[in-house]
């Protein structure tokens, strides 16, 4: 018995949700869509069983199997980052964050993060998230062309002596030099965290350098350029001790504080089905063929990029080293929130974005963010996106035109069409 008999209504809403996916161009750059093989292991009975506690260390009996299923994603995770430890427990991205916070500070501590408006990640200081009301958070922001500038996180980390520095962005289409963040730090005396949740699978892929024996700890998501599950894991180097006791916040001590941070500190079960579906991504991302991904989603960007400044738009930082973009709109008379709403009438997914030191509010900016992951799982290269450019632009500068709208659609229609997603799949 399956779903598209017991439960018609969640069956018609995952078919229309598969439609809408098959017939648009997704271009979130923290999105993706994960192999059949990863499914599998995410809707699998690894969803059913309680393991609180690690491999070997569990308070629930039962756990021979998943101890194994854990270890092989640990060992993937350590293989495919050249680390010493990873907890592939977290349950996303957000509470990673927060389990590390939670590992190396108390209340009231200071954090230095990107500002939320420059790329940042709420995470990382935000007044209204955790981080900004728990923390003494302080942001630092970028220079006029959008580029990182090194002298503000400088000048900002000797003024108010951070006990943590994170680096890693949700709208940075820029390398990161990962070093420069670990000089200040060490500078202060500072923890350095490198978030590399939108740029794990470009530097499994070698398309990114790694802060991997750089920064102190790493957290990343599992489902954006890493192609996984929805899911997290912390990564840092040194020995867990044993038993995992409470030690001293210092760095030989990160990974034991970190394991306690998230039990027992935060969550309970680990979710089973994740970490299987965590360590078939991990297998995928470690064949040879995923480097050849990781080198076309960042191809597949320059093209992109490269076509809508021939087209007249303008990026911010003047283009892209990574799989994301942010096309700043202001010149044109269209805000980010309309350019996004008439952009997904046309079947094309982008998101609204604030481009440094932006006029407008966070809520109407005046940029859209683009990327090219999703895209390059489907198999998209060069030339589609060399069209995909010119269709943006021509859109966002006929924004009130219904006519040259129809059109565009049209001509999405027909490049989604030669691109079929999960054609073995129907749920109704
Ligand atoms: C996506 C993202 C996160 C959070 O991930 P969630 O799984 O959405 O909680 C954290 N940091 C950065 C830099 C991100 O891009």
């Amino acid at each position: 018995m399956n779903i598209s008999t017991t439960d018609k209504e969640i069956a018609n809403y995952l078919q229309e949700e598969l439609e809408r996916s098959q017939n648009g161009l997704e271009m979130i750059p923290s999105e993706n869509f994960v192999s059949e093989a990863v499914l599998d292991a995410l809707g699998s009975i690894g969803t059913n069983k309680y393991s609180e506690g690690y491999p070997g260390k569990r308070y629930y009996g039962g756990c021979q199997v998943v101890d194994k299923i854990e270890l092989l994603a640990i060992e993937r995770a350590k293989q495919a980052f050249n680390v010493d430890h990873a907890n592939v427990q977290p349950y996303s991205g957000s509470p990673a964050n927060l389990a590390v916070y939670y590992a190396l500070l108390d209340p009231g501590d200071t954090v230095l993060g990107a500002n939320l408006s420059f790329g940042g990640h709420m995470t990382h200081g935000l007044k209204v998230n955790f981080s900004g009301t728990l923390y003494n958070a302080v942001n630092y922001t970028a220079k006029k062309d959008g580029y990182l500038d090194f002298n503000e996180i400088r000048s900002l980390a000797l003024k108010h002596k951070p006990k943590l520095i994170i680096a890693g962005f949700t709208a940075y289409p820029r390398i990161i030099d990962w070093q420069k963040f670990r000089d200040i730090a060490d500078e202060v005396g500072a923890f350095f965290l490198a978030d590399i949740a939108h740029i794990a699978g470009l530097i499994i892929g070698e398309e990114h350098p790694s802060p991997c024996r750089i920064a102190d700890v790493i957290t990343t998501t599992t489902h954006k350029t890493l192609r996984g599950p929805r899911g997290a894991m912390i990564l840092s180097n040194g020995k867990v001790s044993n038993p995992i006791k409470k030690v001293p916040r210092t760095k030989e001590n990160i990974p034991t504080l970190i394991d306690r941070a998230i039990i027992p500190g935060l969550q309970g079960g680990p979710h089973n089905h994740t970490t299987a579906a965590i360590a078939v991504a991990l297998s995928e991302a470690l064949k040879p063929e995923f480097k050849n991904y990781a080198k076309q989603i960042v191809l597949n960007a320059k093209a992109l990029a490269k076509s809508m400044i021939d087209e007249g738009l303008e990026l911010v930082t003047g283009g892209t080293d990574n799989h994301l973009m942010i096309a700043d709109l202001s010149n044109l008379n269209v805000s980010g929130k309309d350019a996004e709403h008439n952009l997904d009438e046309i079947g094309i997914t982008v998101n609204k974005n604030t481009v440094p030191f932006d006029s407008r509010s966070p809520f109407d900016p005046s940029g859209i963010r683009l990327g090219t992951p999703a895209l390059t799982s489907r198999g998209m290269k060069e030339d589609d996106m060399k069209l995909i450019g010119q269709l943006i632009a021509r859109l966002v500068k006929n924004i009130n035109d219904n006519n040259i709208k129809e059109e565009i659609k049209k001509q999405v229609l027909e490049l989604t069409n030669k691109y079929p997603l999960y054609p073995g799949i129907k749920y109704n």
